[in-house]
């Protein structure tokens, strides 16, 4: 079976253009960094290689290889901004694995011990809330 093409529609690609805004927390030249709209738990970012891919699948290597060290950097901040004992790391490749956002993004969430995350995909979060917890992470990695 293969997989559909890559659709420069998507809306993490509308994002990277600017086009639709977003909650930035780091940005360098191949990777950007911002909060998933509906968190999974305070703190949930998601890390996105600008470079065009649908997901893992398909991505260059070279840029695979970077956007893993931004997400250990992007891990160990939300570690310290959320006070979290650990660091759920996801990252989802076609409809049958859950996703459904079609350009490479590794999901970085803080954890609780004993706090159950909210459902992928759930509900929105407030803009303020979201704004909040940007900062949190962006004085982290400064
Ligand atoms: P996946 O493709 O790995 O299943 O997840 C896509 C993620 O993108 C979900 O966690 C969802 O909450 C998030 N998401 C969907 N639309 C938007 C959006 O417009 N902006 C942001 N920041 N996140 C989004």
């Amino acid at each position: 079976m293969t997989s559909a093409a890559y659709d420069d529609n998507n809306i993490f690609a509308k994002i990277l253009r600017g086009e639709i805004p977003s909650h930035r927390v780091y940005e360098d030249d191949q990777t950007v960094v911002f909060m998933d709209v509906m968190p999974q738990a305070p703190g949930h970012v998601l890390v996105v290689p600008k470079a065009a891919s649908r997901n893992i699948l398909d991505a260059d290597p070279a840029s695979l290889s970077h956007t893993i060290t931004v997400v250990q950097k992007v891990a160990n901040a939300v570690k310290e901004a959320f006070d979290a004992d650990g660091v759920f790391i996801a990252q989802f490749n076609e409809p049958s694995a859950g996703q459904t956002v079609f350009h490479l993004h590794f999901h970085v969430i803080p954890r609780h011990e004993g706090v159950a995350l909210k459902p992928h995909s759930g509900k929105m979060e407030d803009g303020a809330v979201l704004a909040a917890n940007a900062d949190k992470i962006r004085a982290e990695l400064a």
